[in-house]
């Protein structure tokens, strides 16, 4: 029985997802999106929706007729010649894209990374040499994509890694009936609640191309494209875009509520902003609504629900709240022992729906961990349900830390630590930063006998920073401590970490 359902439904077609965004858009049965209004937006140009389109196709064409299978790149071209997308961010480093790699088993692609080097004729890349523009092809591309039921559900869109509730990233397979059901169920939400908006997503560059959200490349957003967020410059971009909305994580409302830049720009276009990816205090959300003058709303979804699962109804924003679930979605919030708690009570929050992942790739002990036999998502998320439906997140069970919106899996960084020949035993956890409006990771670490202490602990960030993408930094420092405190079974007791930083920060 779930704790609470959305009684509202959408219709989800068994319908590819390449077909989906190309007719849906054409015939603007779905978005009603403009022309005129770019598709994309980065610092080096802008893309229509026609020119999309033509690009999309003439690399379909040109991947199935001229390149072979084994350079299946660029997501819906990709998709268009059966191929899954995983996304990686541009700027991981060797290490991070070789667990990738690995995981997902792209051997034909890259090789064994860790050996030989990928041959240059298999990399493509969107200017200078060896171009994804050199294989565009103007032959008209075949369109016989996923045509059944089973097809839709069962064939892999896109791999998008998360660390889940433990351990390492694990690689995310959400089907192409997952992206259509999170794209309609989305917009089924805003259609109930009368908003016409035009979107606009801020999403760095990195971010873009790698976390969770696919489906915001395929809704009628205007992506813009930044290699690091700027305030002055995305301010600038809603005035002169007269955005209606924007999609942005905490440390950017926090930027937009203090800032003496935002009052430089004209931002009135905006009926409400909406904030995601992390926790955003009630406090905040309050003063953001109060200085900014619209409403500010908190949206929650995770990767493993392709992404989207609740968002507020910009009349009925209830602070605190993460808002109500989208159409088609049911919760249940249950105990330690998975017994169902009912409304109003705290617990973990699981969630049922079509855009619920396929599960994990090659890993079914942690996809029969998350996805319970009715099919909820275990979400490692603490939370409680009020009797409107609302959905409130309070605390974190599972390891994840996030850092402005982004993952960080604390099991990674512990095994980056590890690796130092100075390091015996080593923990991660997330501390809150106040002042950024998110948490950072923090390293604690028990030196080897007889280490030289003088500057290890600067020796130790220049080890990490040289192997983690910059994200991932050990920002709220690293402590050299005695001992780890473990269970008797060998567990890091994260719980344990967390509260003497709780009790240290009220004592400062
Ligand atoms: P990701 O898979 O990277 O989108 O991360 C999903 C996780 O981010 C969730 O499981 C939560 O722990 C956290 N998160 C996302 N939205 C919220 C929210 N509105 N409030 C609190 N935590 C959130």
């Amino acid at each position: 029985m779930p704790t609470y359902f959305n009684p509202s439904s959408v219709h989800i077609p068994s319908v590819d997802l390449p077909s989906f965004f190309f007719d849906t858009v054409k015939n603007k049965t779905v978005f009603g999106r403009k022309p005129e209004i770019p598709f994309l937006i980065s610092e080096q140009r802008t893309l229509s929706f026609a020119e999309f389109e033509t690009f999309t196709y003439g690399l379909a064409s040109g991947l199935s007729n001229n390149a072979g299978p084994e350079v299946r790149r660029l997501t819906l071209a990709a998709q268009m010649v059966g191929a899954a997308v995983c996304t990686a961010n541009p700027l991981y480093t060797a290490h991070e894209i070789a667990h990738q790699i690995k995981l997902t088993d792209a051997k034909d692609e890259a090789i064994n990374i860790a050996g030989s080097s990928i041959p240059d004729s298999l990399i493509f890349t969107l200017d200078g040499a060896n171009s994804v523009f050199d294989i565009l092809s103007d032959k008209s591309y075949p369109r016989v994509y996923l045509q059944t039921d089973d097809g839709v559900k069962n064939t892999v869109a896109f791999i998008v890694f998360s660390s889940g509730t433990s351990g390492f990233p694990k690689g995310v397979m959400l089907s192409h009936r997952n992206i259509v059901a999170n794209i309609l169920q989305m917009i089924g939400f805003e259609k109930a609640d009368k908003v016409q908006t035009r979107r606009f997503a801020e999403i760095e560059e990195a971010r873009m191309f790698s976390e969770s959200c696919p489906s915001s490349t395929f809704t009628d957003w205007c992506a813009s494209c930044t290699t690091s967020f700027a305030l002055d410059a995305f301010c600038q971009n809603v005035q002169r875009y007269r955005c209606r909305t924007a999609h942005l994580v905490p440390p950017i409302i926090l930027g937009l509520t203090k800032s003496p830049i935002t009052a430089k720009y004209d931002l009135s276009s905006f009926i409400f902003v909406n904030s995601g990816s992390a926790p955003l205090t009630k406090e905040l959300q309050q003063e953001a609504q109060k200085v900014l003058g619209f409403p500010m709303c908190h949206g929650y979804g995770l990767t493993e629900a392709s992404p989207g699962i609740c968002r507020p109804y910009i009349d009925d924003v209830v602070y605190g709240s993460s808002g109500r679930l989208v159409p088609n979605m049911q919760v249940k919030v249950i105990d330690s022992d998975g017994r169902e708690v009912g409304p109003g009570k705290s617990g973990e929050l699981c969630f049922a729906g079509p855009n619920i992942m396929m599960g994990y790739l090659n890993n079914p002990a942690a996809t029969a961990e998350t996805i319970d036999a009715d099919g909820y998502l275990r979400t490692g998320d603490i939370g409680h349900v009020d009797n409107k439906g609302n959905i409130f997140i309070t605390d974190r069970k599972k390891e994840l830390i996030k850092y402005k919106g982004f993952q960080i899996a604390p099991a990674e960084l512990e095994g980056l630590l590890l690796d130092h020949p100075a390091i015996l035993d080593a923990a991660v956890i997330g501390v809150y930063a106040d002042a950024q409006e998110t948490e950072v990771p923090k390293g604690f670490v028990v030196l080897r006998p007889g280490t030289n202490t003088s500057g290890i602990v600067d020796e130790i960030h220049k080890w990490v920073n040289k192997r983690a993408i910059q994200y991932k930094k050990l920002r709220g420092g690293i402590e050299v401590v005695d001992a780890i405190p473990k269970s008797a079974t060998g567990k890091i007791l994260r719980r344990v970490l967390k509260e003497r930083e709780s009790q240290k920060s009220k004592q400062m």
